[in-house]
Order: C-alpha cells, then sequence, then structure tokens
C-alpha cells in the first residue's frame, strides 16, 4: 500500500505532536516551519520551564476552557490525555513533577528538555522537517482530496492532505502571525475575530501606579460588564504600572478583553479579605480600635492592609492618617471596611494581543470535526493548536490542548 503523503504546516506543539504521531501510523510526513527553529514559544512556556499539562481530572480541566472550548476537545482529550502526554515524555527518558494546583513540569525545570524529546522524536519517524519554510496557500482545487502548498518562494509540495497548525496571534517574534488564521479564511473558513487572552488589564483610576510591583496573595476578584459577573477562585493579583495582573486577572482576562470588545463598561471588584464577612471585619475594627485609642488611623488600617495600601485606603475612605483612632467618624470606618471587601477598579482595556499569553477565537468550532479535527468544508484538511477557537485558563491547560488536538488531528490525517 502506498504511503499517505501528509503536510504538516507550523512546529509549535500542536504540529510537532500531529507530525509525530501520524508518522508513527506510518505516514509520510513533512513538517514546515516559518522560523529557522521548531518550537520557538515552546521554548517560553512557563518562564522557560514549560507548564506542559495539568494533573487534574477531565471534568475540571474541560471546565478550564472559555465558552464551547470544553466541550469541543472531549474526544481530543479521549484520544490523548495528560496522563499519555506524561508517559510520553516518560517513555523518552524524560520525567515530569506536579507543582501546586497540579501543574506539571518535566523534571529538568527546562522547556528545552521538550523541545529535544520532541525533535529526536521527529528525527527517528524520519519527519522531513523544512525550516525558513513559510506557506502562503494551501491548494485544494481538486474536490476528490487532492492537495498541496505554495510557500512563500513559490515553491509547491503536493500531499494527500494537510493539517494547519500555525498558531494564533501572540508574542509575533516566536512566529505566530496569524498567516494560518488567514490561511483558513482564504478557504472560506468562519473564523472568530481573535482577541487577546491570559493578558494583563489596564485600569482607570492611577493608583495602581502608586502601587507598582505590590502582590496580594488570598484575594478574590469579581469583574463585571454590568450585568454579567464572573468571580474569581482566592488566588494572587499584582499592580503594575498600566493596572492589574497576576494569576487571577489573567484567567478573567479572555472574557473581559471580549467584555470590552462589545464596548461594554467593564469593571472589577477586589475582595483583601474573602475569608471574612462585613459583620466580622466591623467587629474586628471595633475591638483593635478601643483596645488602643491612643493609636492613629494610619496604625489600625495598617493591621489591615499591607503597609503600601495604607495610603491608598486614607485617599478612598478621605481620612487624615495621624489622628487617633477614637476620632475616626462611623461613616468614614465603614466605608474602609466596605473598600476591604470591594475596592473598586474601572478597566479601560488590557494590554495588546501581541502581549498576550494566548489567543482567543481563531476557526470557528461549527466547522472542525471534533472527533477527527477534520475541516466539515475541507476534506483532507485538518486543524490544531492555538488557531483552532479554544483557549484555557493558565495552568498547562493550553498545550494540553496543543498537543491533544496534534495527535487526534495527526492520527486521523494518517488514518
Ligand atoms: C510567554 C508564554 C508562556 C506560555 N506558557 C504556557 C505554559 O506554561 N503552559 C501552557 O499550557 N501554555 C503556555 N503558553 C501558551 C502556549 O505556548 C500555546 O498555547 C502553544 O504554543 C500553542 O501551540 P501551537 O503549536 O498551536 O502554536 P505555536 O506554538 O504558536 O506554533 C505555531 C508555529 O507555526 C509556525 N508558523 C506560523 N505561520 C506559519 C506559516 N505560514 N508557515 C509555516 N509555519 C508557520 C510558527 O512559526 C510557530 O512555530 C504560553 C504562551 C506564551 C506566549
Amino acid at each position: 500500500m502506498q504511503m499517505k503523503k501528509l503536510i504538516v504546516i507550523g512546529g509549535g506543539p500542536a504540529g510537532m505532536m500531529a507530525a509525530v504521531r501520524a508518522a508513527r501510523l506510518g505516514a509520510d510526513v513533512t513538517l514546515l516551519e516559518k522560523n529557522a527553529e521548531l518550537g520557538r514559544k515552546l521554548l517560553l512556556t512557563g518562564k522557560g520551564r514549560c507548564n506542559l499539562t495539568n494533573a487534574c481530572g477531565l471534568e475540571e480541566f474541560l471546565g478550564r476552557f472559555s465558552g464551547k472550548g470544553g466541550p469541543f476537545l472531549r474526544d481530543a482529550f479521549k484520544a490523548f490525555f495528560n496522563e499519555e502526554l506524561i508517559a510520553f515524555f516518560q517513555e523518552r527518558g524524560l520525567s515530569c513533577k506536579i507543582e501546586r494546583q497540579q501543574r506539571v513540569f518535566p523534571e529538568t525545570d527546562q522547556a528545552a528538555s521538550v523541545l529535544t524529546v520532541l525533535r529526536k522524536e521527529l528525527d527517528r519517524l524520519k519527519v522531513k522537517v523544512f525550516l525558513l519554510s513559510t506557506v502562503k496557500e494551501i491548494l485544494v482545487d481538486d474536490p476528490a482530496g487532492g492537495r498541496g502548498v505554495v510557500l512563500t518562494d513559490g515553491k509547491r509540495i503536493d500531499a494527500d492532505k494537510v493539517i494547519l497548525a500555525a498558531g494564533g496571534l501572540s508574542y509575533k517574534a516566536t512566529g505566530s502571525t496569524g498567516d494560518g488564521l488567514k490561511i483558513a479564511s482564504q478557504l472560506g473558513h468562519a473564523v472568530i475575530a481573535p482577541l487577546a487572552a491570559l493578558v494583563p488589564l489596564k485600569t482607570k483610576p492611577d493608583f495602581p501606579k502608586m502601587i507598582s510591583g505590590l502582590t496580594l496573595k488570598n484575594v478574590r476578584v469579581l469583574a463585571s460588564d454590568g450585568k454579567r459577573k464572573i468571580l474569581s477562585p482566592v488566588g494572587e493579583l499584582g499592580f503594575t504600572d498600566f493596572g492589574i495582573s497576576g494569576a487571577l486577572i489573567l484567567s478573567l482576562s479572555g472574557m473581559v478583553v471580549k467584555w470590552l470588545h462589545e464596548k461594554k463598561p467593564v469593571f472589577v471588584l477586589i475582595d483583601l479579605k474573602p475569608a471574612l464577612s462585613l459583620p466580622q471585619l466591623r467587629a474586628r475594627f471595633i475591638r483593635e480600635a478601643s483596645a488602643s485609642p491612643g493609636k492613629t488611623i494610619e496604625q489600625i488600617f495598617a493591621l489591615f492592609l499591607p503597609v503600601e495600601l495604607v495610603k491608598v485606603f486614607l485617599t478612598l475612605v478621605g481620612v487624615a492618617g495621624d489622628i487617633p483612632v477614637n476620632q475616626i467618624k462611623p461613616i468614614q470606618r465603614d466605608k474602609f471596611i466596605a473598600l476591604l471587601k470591594a475596592i473598586r477598579l474601572d478597566i479601560s482595556g488590557s494590554l495588546s494581543i501581541e502581549a498576550a499569553m494566548v489567543t482567543s477565537g481563531g476557526v470557528s468550532l461549527k466547522e472542525i470535526n471534533p472527533r477527527t479535527m477534520e475541516s466539515r468544508r475541507i476534506k483532507g484538511l485538518y486543524f490544531a493548536g492555538e488557531m483552532i477557537d479554544v483557549d484555557g485558563d493558565t495552568g498547562g491547560f493550553n498545550l494540553q490542548a496543543a498537543f491533544s488536538t496534534g495527535y487526534l488531528a495527526g492520527q486521523s490525517a494518517a488514518g
């Protein structure tokens, strides 16, 4: 039987895994990458340590993707999930470890060792890797299935099937410049507008700037567009020159950016004391103030707040810090306590998609068969990775989605 000729466009995690799986099943695979090396973005992941997946169970995993992304990924995860991914690297000599929040990293703490395993596997399976090869167009003129691609230098390469895994639009220097989305759109595929996700947010009031660098642990955030709300779990938030960042904010940001895109007025409320109710906080304030009536308001505020925030709170409450606490008016005390549970920040925007960790939007899920990753419009064309309209939370969810959709696309195309 003649070997199936397959082209994979994009040498990121999705494309490399697709090529490995297809070659393992006996296909003759060519991998085309526009950069001079494979996996440029992969090397940046997890601050260079590569948080390659998460060890949580399937249902929780699916819940960490926005919109319809979770249900869409179910089949891909059934084909190849976190345990299989960890075993894939383990069998090739790279052990993994599980850290807080079930984040999985290579034992080496080096994203480069993840890339080395994938590169060696591509070599072993004799995948033809062409670097500095930018695909300009996919040819689908033959409705029965004859396919090929054209590179920017005019060269044509024929194939029976094509897997498009060219990534999203963030961190352009890594090669993710949106080519894949353009090519899909030229072929008649619906592409949902790409927006930034997992991205820091800009705020209107400038007090975050005054406390830039401060990180708060064990806080909770509520984001709202006036109608809809998202409540974060308890976690970490950081203040920056332009606004807010940190794990909690990144997780909310995909939805917030969508609301901003719809021109909705978005705000967040930060709860600095999620474990305590308003009455509990009031009782504590009264207790502290009556135990030390001679202490200044500033000193009492400091019992509730990191020192950097005391000045901010004095301004927001509108009270002088150097007067004795027994002179604070009940209305000022109640305002202070209300602020502890809900400091409001109006959101003016986000950093650009360039600075986002992932791209939301992409090729519409309606036009991809989730059981195979094949286009519902064009036979013999498959999609994998970030260019599909799925985006997940931080914690290893996006790389697993790239590896799993790549694996399934490779398997289906070779099958
Ligand atoms: C700073 C940062 C840190 C991150 N950390 C994590 C993490 O720890 N855990 C996690 O789960 N996720 C993380 N992510 C997200 C993760 O990196 C992506 O979800 C993942 O890389 C997507 O894989 P992909 O193969 O679909 O796309 P990409 O990795 O973007 O790969 C696409 C490839 O296609 C190539 N290409 C593009 N156009 C063409 C063309 N026309 N012709 C040929 N080749 C082309 C590109 O050069 C690129 O190499 C991080 C992202 C960033 C930016």
